[in-house]
């Protein structure tokens, strides 16, 4: 791990030269942002729930800047789909996913806003357009949240921006090695006409995520706070 650490302010890229992982862009993450992945996962926190609250928080936000730039008259990808975000649950794979059609991230994007706390694209986002309202990220650590329930986190995301629809879906993957991947999605695996699928595979002590009551219950608890539809394993809360 030492190594890592010591390099950690100037990450590395690597592209394999193996086909099989051709076009796999490697980073590690920032020795503050290693840090807070392990405090994540080792977690005795009881309020670990709070990553739905992040996560739908961020969905939120994505589906609010949509909105925005629409009303802007910014040219957006599939503009007649509704915003909107759904969560599916299965408890036997302990997977958790939540997706949502709003404004989505490039690749230099993930690398971004997902490669380093303290980085909240929202924050700039409402810093770029003053008369935004409804956004609610501003510190950029919540999306780490995620680590507390899940082992590995897969990210794929497509932005929402018209002048960026040449670039295909792609996969930010990361677990708490300390390192994440970015590459181009396998187009036919995941369907992601607009926006963030974010799939969380739940470790051992949170595999009560995966079970769809306990989502609902928790969903409907700050869904009236969000103002797009949220479903969850396709029922309306
Ligand atoms: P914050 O929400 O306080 O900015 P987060 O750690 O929750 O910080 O998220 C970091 C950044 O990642 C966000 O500011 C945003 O730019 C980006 N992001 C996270 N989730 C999504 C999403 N579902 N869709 C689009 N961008 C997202
Ligand atoms: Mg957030």
């Amino acid at each position: 791990v030492a190594p890592m650490v010591a390099k950690a302010h100037c990450p590395r890229v690597y592209f394999s030269s193996s086909s099989s992982t051709a076009g796999v862009e490697r980073h590690a993450f920032q020795a503050e942002t290693s840090q807070l992945l392990k405090i994540a996962a080792q977690s005795l926190y009881t309020d670990k729930e709070v990553f739905l609250r992040e996560l739908i928080s961020n969905a939120s936000d994505a589906c609010q800047k949509v909105r925005y730039l629409e009303n802007t008259g910014e040219q957006i990808v599939d503009s007649h789909v509704e915003l909107g975000i759904h969560i599916t649950v299965n408890a036997d794979e302990k997977v958790l996913v939540i997706e949502d059609r709003g404004i989505g991230m490039t690749r230099e994007e993930l690398k971004e806003n997902l490669g380093t706390i303290a980085k909240s694209g929202t924050r700039a986002f409402a810093a770029k357009h003053a008369d935004m309202k409804d956004v609610i990220g501003q510190f950029g650590v919540g999306f780490y949240s995620a680590f507390m329930v899940a082992n590995s986190v897969k990210v794929f995301s497509k932005s929402a921006i018209a002048k960026n629809a040449q670039e295909k879906a792609n996969l930010w993957e990361s677990d708490i090695s300390g390192y994440y991947t970015v590459q181009e999605a396998d187009q036919n695996a995941v369907e992601v006409p607009r926006g963030t699928r974010i799939e969380l595979h739940l470790n051992e002590s949170s595999a009560e995520f995966a079970k769809p009551e306990v989502i609902e219950k928790l969903v409907s608890r700050y869904s009236s706070f969000i103002g797009v539809p949220i479903t969850v394993n396709g029922k309306r809360i």
